[in-house]
Order: structure tokens, then sequence, then C-alpha cells
């Protein structure tokens, strides 16, 4: 996941760097923390890349991810680079402090059931305005000789 900052080397601290100290030796042992720097120069900030060079583990990556969607500088200092929004799921975009704007064009077909107009709620097709199956110009299958009503 690629994120931009609109500061040059902008730098969170995920998870602080510890010493562990074993208690029957005294060895220290440090445990490196999780930080995401981004790049002085592009502003960039990307999780894989960082993973790979830091050595972090799959879980270790995500909460960063996890991290900066939700932090609150999200959405104001730092935002996901242009082309992420379009491979997120829906998990992942719970996760933002700031949602996207995402506009669904629902279908337009309406029935009224009992006195009250419902429309549909499918999305409707690309460049269309029904969804897939109430749009009159989509050739239909019907299951049997009849369509139930
Ligand atoms: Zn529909």
């Amino acid at each position: 996941m690629i994120f931009q900052s609109r500061f040059n080397k902008h730098t969170f601290v995920v998870r602080p760097t510890r010493v562990a100290i074993d208690p029957v030796h005294g060895v220290r042992t440090p445990l490196p923390g999780l930080i995401a720097e981004f790049d002085r120069f592009t502003r960039l900030f990307d999780s894989e890349d960082a993973q790979q060079k830091h050595g972090w583990s799959d879980e270790e990556r995500v909460a960063v991810e996890d991290w900066l969607l939700g932090n609150k500088a999200f959405g104001k200092d730092i935002f996901l680079a242009p082309g992420e929004l379009q491979k997120l799921d829906e998990a992942t975009v719970a996760k933002m402090r700031v949602k996207p704007a995402v506009k669904v064009r629902r279908c337009i077909d309406l029935r009224i059931v009992k006195g009250q107009v419902f429309q549909c709620d499918q999305e409707a097709t690309a460049g269309r305005d029904y969804c897939k199956a109430h749009d009159p110009q989509e050739p239909r299958i019907v299951k049997g000789a009849v369509e139930q009503k």
C-alpha cells in the first residue's frame, strides 16, 4: 500500500524500539520497532518496500498500514497515493479515518409494495441506469417458460 505525505521525510513511529533483557543472563536484545518513513524526495511510503527493507512480517506490515490509515493525520497530511484506492477491499476502507467518497450509482428500477416505493438496491451496470436484472435492454434468460410474478 502506497501512502503520500505532504511533508518531506515525514516519519511515524508505529511501535517504538525496545530492549529485551534476559532476566537470567542479563543479555540485552534489541526488539526493532516499526517506523514508517516517507521518502525525502517523493514523499511516498510504500509499505511493501518497507517490509522488504526492514524484514517485517506480513502482520507487522499490516499493523503499519492500519496505523497509518487510522491516524489523525490521515486525510490531512497523509493520503493514499493515486491509484491505491481502487485496490482496497471493504475491510480496509472501513479502517480508514477519512472514508473515500465513493458514490454508488444505484439501479433506478422502482417498485411499489403496499403503497411504498422501493428502489432496487443493486448497483447500476457501468454506463447504464439499471442493474443487470432490471435493464430492459439486457438479453434475458428466463428460467422456465413463464416468468414468475
Ligand atoms: Zn435493479
